[in-house]
């Protein structure tokens, strides 16, 4: 490792990453240590007036796109070659943790800020970027900045979504640009280098493996399904089981049939039905109507497309007296890391002296939408028993400031390409 990359690595600072962790878990606290800050809300506003101080004391440059992407830049020698990027996303679950997402943020400008201590100059410019609405609790779907920057979803597709309560993404996300107008306009889709994403595991392998590092080689595909059952409301204490229509019922076939696809698959394989709506839910009365959801998901392209191929008929071959409908609501190939990058953190990580591993991502992340455009990788850090999405979400302090730490040696190198 070149002594500059050493220095500045020397000066990543584990506590004040952990002080800027616990400053934004504060921003939307809910009981429990958890964290409720939905994209374009108050909170929302609040954590991007935060890091853009954080980053204006260092002399960053801040910008903003028309979707809400944040971006933090440290000049490189060479103005006009597309910068590195680096960044993850400040919005959170309702019920959300206090790293999911914050870490890549505030890893990125912790290596910045590092690298600022250590006065390295790079070739190209480093950036940070906070992608906007990565979660879609508020708004769907979900990962919806990336998709904007990197031209995957035109921006129009967006602003007419509402949240809960009515309000239009427009309307929100007028007032959240209005909020920051020190951030200078940016267009969308500007060339970018290389991506590397820090995140927390949000599953439980490095921890079990007892590794720090997690190079993450890619991300799962998955489908996404709304079925439907068309069944008959009806008298539980007086109609006949040979003459009902009884949408549950019919639905419990569906799902166990649809369970037996899993029948032999590997340890990669993920199939889950979360969501259920029964109508009339209500114990004396058959159900005339069940919606539920199907998500199944597997990282090898020719399997998660034989898969999601193989819902609608296991559905209508189990269906029997009840009429069903089954509608795709998302549909994401597998993507595949760069193994330059990869081996990049790989490298870092080992001439560091931490233990990393090769894994894929079961969740899906930003980098998804920003491998399409540039080389990309990310770096996990574990989190306690794999929990995410919840409020007990924990990670320990000297495992994030070493997933800052190789973060800082793998933007070094790609800078200076
Ligand atoms: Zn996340």
């Amino acid at each position: 490792m070149r002594e500059a990359t050493q220095d500045a690595v020397s000066r990543v600072d584990e506590a004040r990453l952990w002080q800027r962790h616990m400053e934004m878990a504060a921003i939307g606290a809910i009981p429990g240590n958890g964290v409720n800050r939905a994209a374009f809300s108050k909170e929302d506003i609040a954590a991007r007036k935060r890091l853009i101080a954080w980053a204006r004391a260092l002399g960053l440059a801040v910008s903003v796109d028309a979707i809400g992407n944040l971006f933090l830049r440290r000049e490189g020698l060479e103005r006009d070659a597309p910068p590195v990027m680096t960044g993850s996303h400040m919005d959170s679950q309702p019920r959300g943790g206090r790293f999911d997402g914050i870490f890549g943020v505030l890893a990125g400008l912790e290596a910045l800020e590092a690298i600022q201590a250590a006065g390295t100059k790079t070739r190209r410019a480093i950036e940070l970027v906070a992608w906007c609405n990565e979660e879609g609790g508020r708004f769907a779907p979900c990962t919806m900045g990336s998709a904007a920057f990197t031209g995957a979803r035109p921006l129009a597709d967006f602003l007419d979504v509402k949240d809960n309560e009515g309000i239009p993404l427009r309307d929100a996300l007028r007032e959240t640009l209005a909020a920051t107008p020190e951030a200078a306009p940016r267009a969308f889709a500007t060339p970018v280098a290389a991506y590397v994403e820090a995140h927390i595991e949000q599953g439980p392998r490095l921890e079990m493996e007892g590794k720090t590092i997690g190079v993450v080689t890619g991300i799962q595909g998955l489908r996404w399904f709304n079925v439907e059952v068309f069944g008959e409301t009806a008298h539980a204490g007086t109609t006949p089981l040979s003459v009902r229509r009884d949408a549950l019922g019919e639905a419990v076939a569906i799902i166990r049939a649809l369970h037996e696809l899993g029948r032999g698959m590997d340890d990669s394989y993920r199939f889950t039905v979360g969501r259920m709506v029964v109508t009339p839910n209500s114990p004396n009365s058959v159900a005339s109507h069940v919606l539920f959801s199907v998500d199944v998901r597997h990282p090898d392209p020719a399997t998660i497309r034989r898969l999601g191929g193989a819902v609608e008929p296991t559905v209508r071959g189990a269906a029997a007296r009840c009429a069903v409908k089954i509608t795709p609501t998302l549909a994401d190939d597998p993507c595949v890391f760069d193994q330059g990058i990869a081996g990049e953190i790989e490298r870092a990580a080992n001439a560091l002296g931490i233990a990393s591993m090769r894994m894929p991502s079961g969740a899906s992340h930003d980098a998804m939408y920003l491998a399409r455009i540039c080389p990309t990788g990310m770096i996990f850090v574990p989190c306690e028993r794999g929990i995410s999405h919840n409020e007990a979400e924990n990670a320990r302090p000297e495992d994030l400031a070493a997933g800052a730490r190789v973060l800082t040696a793998t933007l070094l190198d790609l800078a200076n390409r």
